[in-house]
């Protein structure tokens, strides 16, 4: 099976002059960054077939885990549910869906939100990226917040943003896969700081 982030073999000593036309870190949107611009540092390997560095590359690629693990248990359980409403049901067919559900190489997809969330801070320090936080995060009345809040919002978006990329890339249409990346790393962010300013609002709330 491929490797979600596709390394670039290692360059051997002295060649590292000849690689000076190696493509830099895709990531470039403004919100994921404070003064210093796009990341150029050099890329390391690809994920979506865009190329990635190591910091950057390790979010994507748990990114893509994770949508990809909530696609194939949407998959099966849905399969499950079909047979399951079926008069005729198939028990035996029943058993082989959940099987396949927990067979090592759906699990390999596994979300793993913790190492995620862990990877996201990390590519992108929120303490930096702060004054970037989204208007509506800012404006969002937080009194009569319930699940639907801009953390929610850009969960879905990032979601949304990775399952669009999958999608892209199965069918050929590597053309979209940037533009769809530009939008990502926002959805990435805003989510990051969503979450931190809605933790905080929270704890305002509890101590007044
Ligand atoms: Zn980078």
């Amino acid at each position: 099976m491929t490797e979600v982030f596709r390394k670039y073999l290692e360059a051997t000593p002295g060649e590292a002059e000849e690689r000076k036309g190696s493509p830099v870190c895709i990531v470039s949107h403004p919100d994921a960054f404070a003064e210093r611009g796009p990341c150029q540092r050099e890329a390391i390997g690809e994920v979506w077939s865009l190329p990635f560095c190591g910091l950057h590359g390790r979010e994507a690629e748990l990114a893509a885990r994770d949508e990809m693990g909530i696609s194939l248990e949407g998959i099966f359980s849905g399969l499950v549910a079909l047979e399951q409403e079926r008069h005729d049901r198939n028990e035996r067919a029943v058993r082989i869906i959940e099987e396949a559900a927990c067979s090592k190489a759906t699990r390999r997809f596994d979300t793993d939100t913790l190492a995620h969330g862990e990877a996201i801070v990390a590519a992108y320090p929120p303490e930096e990226l702060e004054q970037n936080t989204d208007p509506d995060t800012l404006r969002y009345d937080y009194e009569h917040m319930g699940m639907d809040n801009p953390y929610e919002w850009w969960c879905d978006a990032q979601l949304m943003a990775c399952r669009f990329m999958r999608q892209a890339l199965d069918r050929g249409l590597a053309g979209f896969l940037k533009d769809l990346e530009y939008v990502r790393e926002r959805a990435t962010v805003q989510r990051l700081l969503a979450g931190r300013y809605l933790e905080k609002a929270r704890h305002e709330r509890v101590h007044l």
